[in-house]
């Protein structure tokens, strides 16, 4: 059994639409357990680490300053390979192409504009990473949900 933790964030575009709801619906229907949550205003310099890999990408500049444009709401979310199954229930990165049923195919439509934030399961250690860039230890809490022996 590979339980693991992934970090995921409804994106300023989630918030001012009111989804953050329904991201945190589908993740807990799935079975994902949240350990840990924050509603939080991203500033340029968390922005720019948070999405280092792009920085030298023409798009940088338009996706920190749009991830820093509004309040967010980060959390972590723990389960059986729960990076690649949150991956899945995301879409592909660009709505266009992301099947319906996934979260990016039901409720985006451009590129920029996709929702949600997902660590990559295939960027290893970049959910531990991202954890660790928004969340100190303390923040996130380790329980027993009733309904695990269920799941697993
Ligand atoms: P993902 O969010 O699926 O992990 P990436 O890590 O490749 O995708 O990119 C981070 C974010 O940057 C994407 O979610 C998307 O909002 C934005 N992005 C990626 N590629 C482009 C692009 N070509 N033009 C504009 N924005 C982009
Ligand atoms: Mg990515």
């Amino acid at each position: 059994m590979t339980e693991e933790r992934t970090f995921v964030m409804a994106k300023p575009d989630a918030v001012q639409r009111g989804l953050i709801g329904e991201i945190v619906t589908r993740l807990e229907d799935r079975g994902l357990k949240l350990v840990g949550g924050k509603f939080m205003q991203i500033d340029d310099e968390l922005a720019r680490e948070h999405y280092a890999e792009h920085a030298d990408k023409p798009f940088f500049d338009g996706l920190t300053s749009f991830i820093t444009s509004g309040p967010v709401f980060a959390m972590v979310w723990e389960g059986e390979d729960a990076i690649r199954q949150v991956r899945q229930m995301m879409g592909a990165t660009d709505p266009a192409e992301a099947a319906p049923g996934t979260i990016r195919g039901d409720y985006a439509l451009d590129l920029g504009r996709n929702v949600i934030h997902g660590s990559d399961h295939e960027d290893p250690g970049s959910n531990e990473r991202e954890i660790n860039l928004f969340f100190d230890p303390d923040e996130l809490i380790d329980y027993e949900r009733i309904d695990e022996g269920w799941l697993y």
